[in-house]
């Protein structure tokens, strides 16, 4: 049993870490809890090769971000976070990194308290704390528990958890688009225009990103998000068959042969309806946050689109109540 932290928060996507960092910063000690093997959440960067010099690498999740506040920026910056990030092209407002965009992640996630491979399976309360027991039987409490997963897998934990509380409603209106993503390598340039970035009109594709073209892959990688019906579509059928359709799709847009594909499918990719509150305070000592909260501020706008921004400045906001 850990009894050390101030305050727990399970999620170690962005808004999860940018929660951490602040917290630390105001002197709490945090511990994050993922269930993952890395840090980032949808903020992924797979690669294929040698770890140091990979021979191919797909941003999967997030292909780039944009930031408008500036306040969010320079804190970025003190956190040496955004220094690994570079615009796309020279006169583009989106930020990608060399290595990928998870880099972006893992430099946020440096010199936290995070246990990887934890995912939390039931929470429940003591007089004086939250504890969040992992699938592997561990138990971690803290005075203040920051939820920052999906909403829908959220209220999942709270219904095994024989949890309920009155302002979960908010978190019920919060409604995500699935994605199928398909990583693909091909044999030569896919002549996709520069800058490598489209978005096709076919019905299929809903973006499709040139990821050598982007300057993170040596080889001529692809990543193709499908179109949102789509995915729905076909999140739960043959994943081989959905492959081949997408693959198909991407054949007819690109110029040279396609040698390898893989596909990844996204439960809750984007989130299509929000609460219109930047965090919630569920109860006392519990808070929830992310993308699906319609987060910014004065130096941007109030309700930015559900990003990587938006959902970096929701853990700010539950941060700053916590703190
Ligand atoms: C296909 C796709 C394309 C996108 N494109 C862009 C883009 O180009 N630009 C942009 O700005 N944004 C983009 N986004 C959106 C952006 O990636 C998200 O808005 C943002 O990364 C969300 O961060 P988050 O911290 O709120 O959530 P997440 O990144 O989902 O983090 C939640 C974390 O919780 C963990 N978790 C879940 N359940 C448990 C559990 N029970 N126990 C422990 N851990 C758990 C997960 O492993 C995950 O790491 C895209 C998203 C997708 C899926």
């Amino acid at each position: 049993m850990d009894m050390e932290h101030h305050t727990l928060i399970i999620g170690a996507g962005v808004a999860g870490l940018a929660a951490a960092r602040f917290l630390q910063d105001c002197g709490q000690s945090v511990l994050l809890l993922d269930k993952g093997r890395g840090v980032g959440g949808r903020v992924a960067t797979r690669r294929d090769g040698d770890r140091n010099a990979p021979r191919a690498r797909w941003d999967h999740g997030a292909q780039f971000a944009t930031f408008r506040s500036q306040s969010l920026i320079a804190r970025l910056q003190k956190w040496n976070a955004y220094q690994v990030l570079t615009p796309w092209t020279a006169e583009s407002h989106r930020m990608i990194s060399a290595e990928g965009l998870n880099a972006f992640a893992k430099t946020l996630a440096k010199g936290l308290d995070l246990k990887n491979g934890m995912r939390t399976v039931h929470l429940s309360q003591t007089q004086t704390c939250w504890q969040a027991q992992t699938e592997t039987n561990e138990i971690f409490e803290a005075k203040n528990l920051l939820c920052t997963l999906p909403a829908p897998q959220l209220l999942d934990l709270f219904a095994a958890s024989d949890l309920s509380f009155p302002e979960e409603e908010q978190l019920r209106n919060i409604q995500y688009h699935r994605a199928l993503t398909l990583l693909a390598e091909l044999d030569g340039l896919s002549g996709i225009p520069h800058p490598g970035f489209l978005q096709p009109q076919s019905g299929i594709l809903h973006t499709v990103t040139d990821q050598c073209q982007k300057g993170i892959s040596p080889a001529h990688t692809i990543t193709a998000h499908a179109a949102p019906a789509f995915s729905l579509e076909w999140y739960d059928r043959d994943r081989n068959a959905a492959a081949s359709v997408m693959r198909a799709a991407l054949a007819e847009i690109i110029e040279s042969k396609i040698i390898a594909t893989q596909i990844h499918g996204w439960k809750f990719a984007e989130p299509y309806r929000r609460c219109p509150l930047p965090c919630l305070k569920l109860a006392p000592g519990l808070y929830a946050a992310g993308d699906g909260f319609m987060a910014g501020d004065e130096d941007a706008a109030p309700d930015l689109p559900p990003r990587v921004e938006s959902a970096i400045l929701s853990g700010l906001a539950a941060a700053e109540k916590i703190a």
